[in-house]
């Protein structure tokens, strides 16, 4: 088996483009509020769709197990996702558990929660108080129409900026809003929002709309490039390039000239990252998927039973990540240079989780 010493002098798993597990992103729920058009179409999504049964979600008990077992095999980073994350009852007591976890080499578990923010300002004392450590909330549109028309539901967009001040008020870590901008419906969203977040702490960062399954309706033409969204950040707001020695993360970040901030852009359809990509994804039935854009996942229900250790668990999931190869949006962006549509049938993202 192929390792390598990490900064911290511990071995990591490296898979067969060598790239070690390093980030987990847990879906704890399939259910969402909302209906964005760009994930979850009421069209596909609607009242009749058959969301995986409370019954056949993990328990708490299941995740930690996990949990601890990426955490043996390098796993530094868990981000808490969904569907809707916040409609799982009892999240706190979940994050409780998480947060008491340390790395492989003995730091803290870094525990970070993606949400629409429609249920953050009545949680975000409990989630802070649970030991979250920091909250990305997706906003994609300021202008209440829009917000409506995107994310399909009858939600004032207010409801969001109050959950988002309220993290803000209760110290929850440096929050992130992440807004996908799709071309044609909500590019004048950009300016509005980075003119919001100046001189709040709060880092937007800009994803590039991607073919991930659930977006039935996606085509290359509707991406606005990173590029594209950066110059009419800058046509405003002179932005400096953050300097970094290794790209860790998903967005490439740069400061305001004038100090006010921080803005990110996620390049995921333009300039793929899959060299560099480090995520592991378990869905809210415990299947293992290696890429967010797999066909299909790993059960790892076998090895989740009280008679299955944790470390049995980890030979189990460490066998299927060194056999991991894939990189979806390399071949997306050699294959689809100028056609439409997605290179091969996905697993929805409200299951594996964004
Ligand atoms: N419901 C939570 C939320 O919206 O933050 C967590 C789950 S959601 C699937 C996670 C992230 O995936 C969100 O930031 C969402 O904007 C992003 N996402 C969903 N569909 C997408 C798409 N087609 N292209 C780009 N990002 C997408
Ligand atoms: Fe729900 Fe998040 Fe998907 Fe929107 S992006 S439908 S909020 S899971
Ligand atoms: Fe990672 Fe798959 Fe996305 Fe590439 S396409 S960055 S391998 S999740």
């Amino acid at each position: 088996m192929r390792h390598r010493l990490s900064a911290g002098g511990t071995a990591s798993t490296l898979d067969k483009l060598n790239r070690p597990l390093r980030d987990l992103r847990l879906s704890v729920i399939d259910r969402c509020n909302f209906r964005c058009t760009y994930c979850m179409p009421r069209g596909t999504f609607g009242a009749d769709y058959a969301f995986l049964p409370s019954s056949e979600r993990l328990s708490f008990t299941q995740i930690v197990k996990l949990a601890e077992a990426f955490a043996s095999l390098g796993v530094e980073k868990i981000r808490i996702t969904g569907g809707e994350p916040l409609l799982r009852r009892g999240l706190e007591s979940l994050i409780e558990q998480l947060a008491k976890l340390t790395t492989e080499g003995g730091k803290p578990m870094e525990l970070a929660l993606t949400t629409n923010g429609s249920l953050l300002a009545a949680k975000a004392r409990s989630l802070r108080d649970a030991g979250l450590g920091r909250v990305t909330v997706s906003l994609d549109a300021l202008d209440a129409a829009v917000f409506r028309r995107i994310s399909d539901v009858d939600m004032h967009v207010s409801q969001i900026l109050d959950g988002i001040e309220a993290a803000r008020a209760v110290g929850l870590g440096p929050i992130k809003v992440n807004a996908v901008i799709e071309r044609g419906v909500n590019e004048d969203q950009i300016l509005p929002l980075v003119r919001l977040f100046r001189n709040t702490g709060v880092a937007v960062r800009f994803i590039e709309y991607m073919d991930v399954g659930g977006a039935g309706e996606w085509s290359n033409k509707k991406v606005v490039t990173a590029r594209e969204t950066r110059h009419i950040v800058e046509s405003e707001y002179p932005l400096i390039p953050i300097v970094v020695h290794e790209q860790r993360g998903t967005a490439v970040n740069y400061r305001h000239a004038d100090g006010s901030g921080e803005v990110g852009f996620i390049a995921s359809v333009s300039q793929p990252f899959c060299g560099s990509c480090s995520r592991a994804r378990v869905s809210a039935d415990g299947k293992f998927y290696s890429c967010l854009f797999a066909t299909h996942g790993t059960d790892l229900g076998p090895w989740l039973t009280d008679t299955a250790s944790v470390e049995q668990l980890a030979t189990a999931i460490r066998s299927r990540w060194i056999d991991r190869d894939d990189h979806y949006s390399e071949l997306r962006s050699t294959q689809h240079r100028s056609g439409s549509g997605k290179v091969y049938p996905t697993v929805r993202m409200s299951l594996v989780g964004g």
